[in-house]
C-alpha cells in the first residue's frame, strides 16, 4: 500500500517542498511530489499544512518515561525510553549506560540484543558511556565504577562489535590504549572520545587509531586554551571528528556554542544529543543514579553537590533553543537534530533525511513548531 501525506510544507534535509506530498510505501519514502503528480493508487491524508521533517536522531539517551538503562535493563525499558522520546520527535536513538558494574554492562547488551529482535519502534543500538573514563573528568558517573579497559573487557566488547546497526563507546584516553580504540573501530564500534583530560595530540593520535565522535562537547573534557587547545579544540580542529552537544542552556553557555558552530571544521559537524535521563516525559522531582540522588529543578538535573547530572530536555525543545536561543537558520537545526547524528553513526544512507528508499522515519509540527506526530518506518508511532 502507498500511503501519501499531501497538503504539506516538507523539509528533506536540504531543501523546501511547498504544497507537496509525501509518499511512503513498506516503510519507506517513495518521494515527494506535487498535488498533480500524485499517484491514484496512494491513500491520501491531509496534512493541512503542516511541516514535515526527518525524524530525529539521538545517541546519548541515559533514559526516559520515568525508566533509566541503570536500572531497568529489559526489552520493555527500553520500550518505555523510545516510546517517551517519541513523544519529543525522536525516531532513532541509543539507550546509553552511564558507568556501572560488569554485571549492569551485561545486561544491558543482552537486554539490547533483545531489544532489537523484537523490533522496538525507535531502537537504533546502545551507546557504553563508560567505565572506562578519566576519573579526573568523572562529571556524574561514580570514581568507585570507573576503570582501565582490560583485556577481558575489550574481547567482551568485539564479541558484540557488529550486533547493532549502531553501537557506540565512550572512553578516554586515560584508561584505553590507542590498540584497544582500533580493535574496537574495526569491529564496528562507533568510538568517542569523553569524559578526559586528553591532549590535542592524544586526540589526534586516538582519532588516528580511528575514534570518530566526542561526548558532550565542552563537557567533562579539558577545555581550549591559547596553548593547549585540548579536546574541544581538537573536535572543532580535525575534520574528520564528529561531535555531540547538549543544548539545554545549561551544559554549554550559548555563546560558546555559538562559537563552536561556526568553528567547526568539516565535514564532521556537531550535532545534538539530549543526555536525557528518567524524567523526560514525567513529572518526576529526580530519580536515584548508581544509588544516588540526582535532583530536578528548573530544567536542570544535578548531585547532591550541584554537579550537572544529565539533561532535563527533549530533541524538539534542543532543536527549538539552537534556532530560537542562538539564530540558527531552522533547516540548520534540523540537521544538528537528524542528518548530523546520522552522518556521526555512519547510517545516512538510510536515515536523517527524506529521500525515496530512506526510512519513513519523520515528525510533522504546526506553524508554530508544536509537534502533531512522530512516525517510524511509515507508521504513527505517536500523535499529539
Ligand atoms: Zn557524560
Amino acid at each position: 500500500m502507498m500511503r501519501a501525506l499531501t497538503n504539506a510544507r516538507i523539509f528533506d534535509g536540504f531543501t523546501w517542498h511547498d504544497d507537496s506530498a509525501l509518499l511512503i510505501e513498506d516503510g519507506k519514502v517513495a518521494g515527494i511530489v506535487g498535488v498533480s503528480e500524485l499517484p491514484s493508487k496512494a491513500e491520501r491524508t491531509d496534512s493541512h499544512s503542516a511541516i514535515i521533517v526527518p525524524g530525529f536522531i539521538d545517541l546519548q539517551v541515559n533514559g526516559g518515561g520515568g525508566v533509566m538503562l541503570n536500572d531497568d535493563q529489559s526489552v520493555d525499558g527500553i520500550r518505555q525510553i523510545c516510546a517517551a522520546h517519541a513523544k519529543f520527535g525522536t525516531t532513532s536513538l541509543l539507550p546509553t549506560l552511564i558507568t556501572d558494574t560488569p554485571e549492569i554492562t551485561a545486561a544491558a547488551i543482552q537486554a539490547g540484543l533483545e531489544a532489537k529482535k523484537a523490533a522496538i519502534p525507535g531502537f537504533l543500538g546502545l551507546h557504553l558511556e563508560g567505565p572506562h573514563l578519566s576519573i579526573a573528568r568523572k562529571g556524574t558517573h561514580h570514581p568507585d565504577l570507573i576503570r582501565p579497559m582490560e583485556h577481558i573487557d575489550l574481547e567482551r566488547l568485539l564479541a558484540i562489535g557488529h550486533s547493532f546497526d549502531v553501537l557506540m563507546i565512550t572512553v578516554a584516553p586515560e584508561n584505553t590504549t590507542t590498540e584497544q580504540v582500533r580493535a574496537l573501530a574495526n569491529s564496528g564500534f562507533i568510538v568517542s572520545l569523553g569524559h578526559t583530560n586528553a591532549s590535542y595530540e592524544t586526540a589526534q593520535a586516538y582519532a588516528d587509531a580511528g575514534a570518530r565522535t566526542v561526548t558532550h562537547l565542552f563537557n567533562a573534557m579539558s577545555p581550549l586554551e591559547n596553548r593547549t587547545p585540548g579536546l574541544v579544540g581538537a573536535a572543532l580542529d580535525m575534520g574528520g571528528i564528529f561531535a555531540g552537544i547538549i543544548a539545554d542552556g545549561f551544559h554549554v553557555h550559548p555563546a560558546s556554542m555559538g562559537a563552536a558552530l561556526r568553528a567547526k571544521r568539516g565535514p564532521g559537524r556537531i550535532f545534538l544529543v539530549t543526555d536525557a535521563m528518567s524524567t523526560i516525559g514525567t513529572d518526576l522531582d529526580g530519580l536515584t543514579l548508581n544509588g544516588r540522588k540526582i535532583y530536578r529543578k528548573d530544567g536542570r538535573l544535578t548531585l547532591a553537590d550541584g554537579t550537572l547530572a544529565g539533561a532535563d530536555i527533549d530533541m524538539l525543545s534542543s532543536l527549538l533553543f539552537i534556532h530560537q536561543t542562538l539564530g540558527l537558520d531552522f533547516e540548520e537545526a534540523v540537521r544538528m537534530a537528524s542528518l548530523y547524528p546520522a552522518q556521526a553513526a555512519g547510517i545516512d544512507h538510510k536515515k536523517g533525511q527524506l529521500k525515496s528508499g530512506h526510512d519513513a522515519d519523520f515528525v510533522i509540527l504546526d506553524g508554530e513548531y508544536k509537534l502533531k506526530s512522530t512516525w517510524i518506518g511509515g507508521e504513527p508511532i505517536f500523535t499529539a
